[in-house]
């Protein structure tokens, strides 16, 4: 009785899972991309960034001693930095298709939009002799679909030494940013995630936090951050990196780390 009990709701759970199980998981994003693309908050958010970044260029480049022989260079991220890939995000959400389904389609296009202030900015910096380097985890077989996409919005300096893509079997940015650092003074780091930005590689949810308040003072001087509430490692963090985990299982990690008072 109570084994079939367990067939029966195994098998129920399954026609469960067959009709709904990712586009359930998926709607969970819902909201963090309608606020994404309609809140009047998060363009704010990218103004006040880009608009932080450029009085700190101003202010770097004027106390920059005389004759320094590195050349000054800003570093930006691409995706949810100075494009906006929420449409297929959104895609996402109604399709209940799950990650990275569909991912290279979407970049082949190469007409994701810039965001706000982005590329306002980027020719700023231009007209200011700095150098410019577009440093993302996309791949090399995306390479000319994104240059064309960062060269259709207008963004200045767009060509093959200046976008640096993963390499195969790379981990992260580290070492494409020390690639930059032997002959450039790096000055300005733009990204949407932590990862963006020296030191907080592969570390667990409490690490990052904790690795955050250790470095608060270079947020919005040496480092200024966008936000992302669809994705990033802060979400591969509750995973512990691992994205293979069953959407079931990830949807009980994601409650499990919620804070709740004690009632
Ligand atoms: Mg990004």
């Amino acid at each position: 009785m109570l084994a079939a009990a367990a067939v029966l709701s195994f098998s129920f759970y399954c026609d469960n899972a067959r009709a709904e199980p990712v586009k359930s998981f998926t709607e969970q994003n819902t909201m963090s991309v309608l606020w994404f693309q309609k809140s009047g908050e998060a363009k704010g958010l990218y103004y006040q960034g880009y608009y932080l970044g450029k009085m700190r260029l101003d202010d770097i480049l004027r106390k920059r001693p005389k004759g320094k022989s590195l050349k000054p260079a800003i570093v930006l991220d691409i995706d949810e930095t100075i494009l906006d890939n929420s449409p297929h995000q959104a895609w996402y959400v109604l399709s209940g298709k799950g990650r990275p389904f569909n991912w290279n389609e979407w970049f082949s296009r190469g007409d994701a939009k810039p965001l706000p202030g982005a590329i306002e900015f980027l020719r700023y910096a231009d007209s200011k002799g700095v150098a410019i380097y577009y440093i993302s985890n996309r791949n090399e077989a995306q390479k000319q679909a994104t240059m064309k996409n960062l060269q259709n919005v207008g963004a200045p300096q767009v060509d093959a030494a200046h976008v640096l893509l993963q390499q195969p079997g790379e981990i992260g940015k580290e070492t494409r940013r020390n690639q930059v650092a032997k002959t450039h003074d790096i000055i300005l780091l733009f990204g949407d995630n932590l990862g963006d930005f020296s030191g907080f590689e592969g570390l667990s949810v409490s690490e990052r936090i904790q690795a955050v308040e250790r470095n608060n003072e270079e947020f919005g001087k040496k480092l200024i951050l966008f936000p992302n509430p669809m994705y990033g490692d802060w979400e591969g963090a509750i995973y512990n990196y691992d994205y293979r985990k069953s959407n079931e299982e990830k949807a009980k990690l994601r409650k499990k780390f919620l804070e709740i008072y004690q009632q």
